[in-house]
């Protein structure tokens, strides 16, 4: 992906990953509209919500799709402009020595088996590149301002994942504790008509 919104890291090596969760129209899944917002060609036009962000020049790192498709919009080396306001261990400033992961999700529908799958791997090719001493979310380094990946991203099932392939040391490293949401029976109970089912 042609993805100009980047820069070099001013100082530093990279130590955190950073989770996010993004939809684009909120809660719709399978459009381009969040590679064309990394590349600063969202159209204004196509919904109302784009008009309010079509101006933002943002990315992160990597994007993971419902469907697994990782795609990579920024070399990790490089710095992307996912964070924001941030803070994490009194550090400010968390796009300077982090990672952005996003993944095609919203704060009201599981995310699919395979996204966490793909994250886990993603990680653990990661943290053997470069010294990740956290794995936490957007929400966590920008409380009150960000909510993202939100309710419905599972951390156990993430920290589960990683400790079957890949270690006790890596699955360690995830700091959010939060509760798991039921996601499997929320799968079942399917809140949208079966037309917009995002696969
Ligand atoms: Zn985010």
């Amino acid at each position: 992906m042609n993805c100009p919104n980047f820069d070099n890291r001013v100082a530093g090596e990279v130590c955190l990953a950073v989770i996010h969760a993004i939809s684009l129209p909120p809660n719709r899944f399978g459009g381009d509209a969040v590679e064309r917002l990394f590349t600063n060609t969202l159209d204004p036009d196509a919904h109302p919500f784009f008009r309010e962000i079509h101006g933002l020049r943002v990315s992160a790192h990597y994007f993971i799709r419902r469907d697994g498709k990782l795609i990579q919009f920024v070399q990790p080396e490089m710095r992307a402009w996912h964070a924001g306001v941030s803070s994490w261990r009194g550090r400010e400033r968390c796009n300077d020595f982090s990672i952005g992961i996003e993944l095609e999700g919203c704060d009201t529908l599981p995310f699919e088996p395979v996204q966490y799958e793909v994250l886990a791997d993603l990680l653990a090719d990661l943290c053997s590149r470069f010294p990740i001493e956290g794995i936490t979310g957007h929400s966590d380094i920008a409380p009150g301002r960000k909510t993202d990946p939100g309710p419905m991203f599972a951390w156990g099932r993430l920290k589960r994942i990683l400790e079957a392939r890949h270690g006790a040391r890596l699955a360690g490293l995830i700091e959010p504790q939060a509760e798991e949401p039921a996601d499997e029976p929320l799968r079942m109970a399917w809140p949208f008509p079966m037309d917009e089912r995002p696969e």
